[in-house]
């Protein structure tokens, strides 16, 4: 008999949700994929997802991986919601309790960020490590992670995409494209900045574009940043924009030179190569994750 126990997990992201079924060791059973469209179809084809899978047997929990702004307070009425997303016809939906009432099952909830960094941390790129950040690089910027084998929540929960950094108008006169700060990280070198910018998608545009050097400046000055505020044993960078293969080696060598010598240990100075890194879990990171989270709920060592 086959005693594996089984968890579902939902990858809710802002173009697409996943759902997928998966064991204790990080295989995904079942998987399928929508698009998000409005909550309540959205929400009802990831119930039917799950309704539709007895072959497989019980699971223990399901956890979900969500696009933000959420409510992570357990005290709060509106725990498990998404919250002040730009998206307006998600703008405060409860997300977790229609899950939790369709199935009666204990519901894990954290950012996609967040959870997918719980993902790489149990199977993937994090193994071993107890503070560490992982940042998606595509539609927009987010990052989350784990300080001292804790999930990084706090006051609401990081929002790392929109740390300002430094901006040299004469250099780039491009005005950013966040809606709330305009040059923010996520504003300047997001998937939809570089478009804005180079008038082209990022994956129309060829190794050795002067977009790449740019773009891994950006993205090396928020990286410095988490690097000094935050210590991270590793740094994990994933997402559509990173897809671009010459991109992270560029990464690397621009976040040594802004570091300038300054942070005096040799993970950083001679194993950089292993200090930013790609996620190990692929396309399955999200969904994943939020597999590790449904394990995690429930104590899963
Ligand atoms: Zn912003």
């Amino acid at each position: 008999m086959d005693t594996r126990r089984l968890f579902g997990g939902i990858e809710a992201g802002g173009t697409k949700f996943v759902c997928a079924i998966g064991t204790e060791s990080g295989d995904v059973l079942e998987r399928a994929e929508f698009p998000t469209t409005a909550p309540r179809g959205t929400i009802d084809r990831a119930l039917a997802f799950f309704a539709d899978q007895p072959a497989h047997g019980a699971l223990a929990a399901i956890g979900i991986a969500s696009f933000g702004p959420v409510d992570l307070n357990p005290a709060s009425p509106h725990w498990g919601y998404i919250t002040s997303t730009p998206k307006e016809l998600w703008r405060n939906v409860d997300l977790a309790g229609p899950v939790r009432e369709a199935f009666g099952l204990p519901v894990a909830f954290d950012t996609d960020v967040n959870a997918a960094a719980l993902g790489e941390r149990r199977w993937g790129a994090a193994r071993g490590l107890d503070t560490f950040v992982y940042v998606t690089v595509g539609t927009g910027i987010g990052g989350g992670g784990m300080a001292g084998g804790q999930r990084l929540h706090g006051v609401l929960h990081p929002e790392m995409g929109h740390m300002r950094i430094a901006h040299d108008l004469s250099a780039d006169p491009f005005p950013g494209v966040c809606p709330f700060h305009g040059d923010c990280w996520e504003g300047l070198a997001s998937g939809p900045a570089i478009e804005a910018r180079w008038g082209g998608k990022g994956q129309e545009l060829p190794a050795g574009h002067a977009a790449w050097e740019l773009e891994a400046h950006y993205l090396a000055l928020g990286v410095n940043n988490l690097v000094c505020a935050l210590s991270p044993q590793r740094i994990i960078l994933g997402g559509g924009v990173m897809r671009h293969a010459s991109l992270i080696p560029l990464v690397r060598r621009r976040a040594l030179e802004l570091l300038n010598g300054y942070i005096q240990t040799p993970e950083i100075l001679d194993h950089i190569d292993d200090y930013i890194v790609a996620p190990a879990l692929g396309d399955n990171a999200g969904v994943l994750g939020a597999v590790a989270l449904a394990m995690e709920g429930i104590g899963c060592r």
